[in-house]
């Protein structure tokens, strides 16, 4: 998500005539977009700033801006904390930052604005596509009411608020239009999309009209809630071609007593529910999800619960994190705390686990033909090309005849290695 409203600040001030540049000492402006999902990130964000104010020295002109996540929960106090810092604008002002800009130039003086709006500003600004792109994200809802225990994405982006179908389908089209064949729909929780807008379409139907856009080729989503994964959006992956058979959907933990104190809505077992439907209906699809080890309370046999889920599930890739304390969530009032040591030890197991359900779901590949959508130059060199397939799987391969990116492959997997898969052109899809 962050990745994407980078894109819309891009595009946001190539529209006023600023150049990217990759070095900051020449820059004029530079745009520092936040996550404070864990405490890391927020960290990043002040060794930045230590890098980044001292060049105004010698530049006085440069402008430097802060957002996203915490600069919106920062505000103002950002400002007194970094001295030197120019700009900063919280997660509903993004369509305002040309003009915040602009005015700390013209006053030399730093400005803030971090309100949350009714409507989010920047949900109707396109995320620039990198050239020659053949995937670009599209948010279709910003914010989040769910309020998990340990997260701080409802604090710090609002409450959720759903575009307008019809906005969403014209971005698609134009990005069609431009030669995109793959659209990501971006929402913190893409389920809920339309529910709470009087009169909006579901989820399941909006794609279904993405669907009918003439030029794209594959549809990809993210993020699910598991709780509100209804049938009618399971039953899309069967009856919408274009819907790839991928789906992240965040398990967090595997421990019914943890989920609870997470407050996810689910349990272990109506979760695996959700799985067997979704394969009874699309048997190869790929899952991921997201793990977080050393919630507070969370037991070793609480964490062996989650462990066993992985098994199970048998995913093709997990994002998992050590527990984070977030600053007024309620997770941040629970005692109880599992040890640092003990955390790192937990994810450690958790990650080796995983690598081996991985590299067993790869090397079943091995022999497979796939559908692979070329997205450039593969980074092992100019002879190879690289792409997904429709389970989001990367393919490194070769081909005989000439390709262009955006092409659909046919590709024969000839070898696993540990994140991607080795294959060779065997025709091109359709001939
Ligand atoms: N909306 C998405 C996730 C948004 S945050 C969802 O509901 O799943 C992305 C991931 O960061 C979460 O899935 C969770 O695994 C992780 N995360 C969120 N808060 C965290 C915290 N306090 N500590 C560690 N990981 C956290
Ligand atoms: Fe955070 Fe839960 Fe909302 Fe995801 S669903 S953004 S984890 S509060």
């Amino acid at each position: 998500m962050n990745v994407c409203d980078s894109g819309k600040i891009l595009h946001l001030f190539a529209d006023q005539d600023y150049q990217l540049t990759s070095d900051s000492r020449s820059a004029d402006l530079i745009v520092i977009n936040t996550c404070s999902v864990r405490e890391k990130p927020e960290l990043k964000l002040f060794s930045a700033l230590g890098r980044y104010i001292p060049l105004k020295r010698r530049r006085p002109e440069l402008v430097i801006a802060v957002g996203g996540c915490v600069a919106q929960q920062w505000g103002d106090k950002l400002l007194e904390r970094c001295p030197g810092l120019d700009v900063v604008f919280g997660t509903h002002q993004l369509d305002s930052l040309p003009q915040l800009v602009a005015a700390a130039r013209l006053s030399r003086k730093p400005v803030s604005s971090t309100d949350f709006l009714a409507r989010p500003g920047g949900l109707e600004v396109m995320a620039r596509p990198t050239p020659a792109a053949v995937s670009a994200m599209v948010t279709i809802m910003q914010g989040c009411d769910n309020f998990c225990s340990y997260c701080i994405v409802p604090y710090v982006r609002g409450r959720e608020y759903s575009r307008s179908s019809d906005a969403i389908i014209e971005e698609v089209r134009k990005l069609a239009e431009a030669g995109i064949k793959e659209v990501m729909l971006l929402g913190q929780n893409v389920n809920s999309y339309g529910l709470k807008a009087s009169g909006e379409i579901s989820f399941a139907e909006l794609l279904g009209r993405i669907q009918e856009i003439n030029g794209i080729e594959r549809i990809r989503f993210t993020t699910s809630h598991p709780k509100d994964m209804s049938d009618e959006l399971i039953s899309a992956f069967a009856a919408l071609s274009k819907l790839c058979p991928y789906l992240h959907l965040p398990l967090q933990a595997g421990s019914d007593a943890v989920l609870k104190r997470m407050g996810r809505g689910y349990t272990a077992a109506s979760y695996l529910e959700k799985v067997e439907k979704l394969r009874r209906i699309v048997p190869e699809i790929a899952l991921t999800t997201d793990i977080i080890v050393g919630f507070p309370g969370e037991s070793e046999a609480d964490f062996l619960q989650t462990l066993t889920m992985l098994k199970k599930v048998g995913y093709d890739q997990i994002y998992s994190f050590k527990y984070s304390v977030r600053p007024g969530t309620r997770a941040a009032d629970y005692d109880d705390i599992v040890a640092d040591e003990e955390k790192r030890d937990r994810l450690a197991r958790c990650q080796a686990l995983q690598d081996e359900i991985s590299q067993a779901i790869l090397l079943a590949q091995v022999g497979k033909i796939a559908e692979v959508l070329v997205t450039g130059p593969s980074k092992r060199g100019a002879s190879e090309w690289s792409g997904r397939t429709p389970e989001s799987r990367i393919v490194n391969f070769s081909a005989p005849t000439k390709i262009v990116v955006g092409d659909l492959c046919r590709v024969k997997v000839i070898e696993a290695y540990k994140h991607s898969l080795k294959g060779e052109v065997v025709a091109d899809a359709g001939s």
